[in-house]
């Protein structure tokens, strides 16, 4: 088992040092590298992370740049769908309108 370490991590707006294992790998993709913890669940507030930094270990996943930018995004998505909803109806009629251009049934 990989020893632990200390890393940075950040929660909500805060930066804080933690203890714990990192793999170098992204949970997700695999790849092998420079990898960032993710929170799926933020169940504390800022103040109580900085009383206790290891809180901000809790509810993560290890994931490479790319697809923690990609589950950040399928957060924010899920956190508003109404939003989502409303975004994805929008795309869909424009879809359709540059359909009916190219057709040339305007
Ligand atoms: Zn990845």
């Amino acid at each position: 088992m990989k020893p632990e370490t200390r890393f940075r991590v950040k929660y909500r707006n805060a930066r804080v040092w933690v203890t714990g294992r990192k793999l170098g790998m992204c949970m997700a993709c695999g790849e092998k590298g420079r990898t960032e913890m993710h929170h799926w669940h933020y169940a504390y507030t800022t103040d109580e992370v900085r009383k206790d930094p290891q809180l901000a270990n809790h509810h993560t996943i290890e994931l490479c740049f790319k697809c923690h930018r990609t589950a950040n995004m399928i957060k924010n998505l899920a956190d508003d769908e109404p939003r989502t909803k409303k975004v994805s109806f929008a795309l869909r009629y424009l879809f359709i309108a540059i359909e009916k251009e190219k057709l040339g049934i305007v």
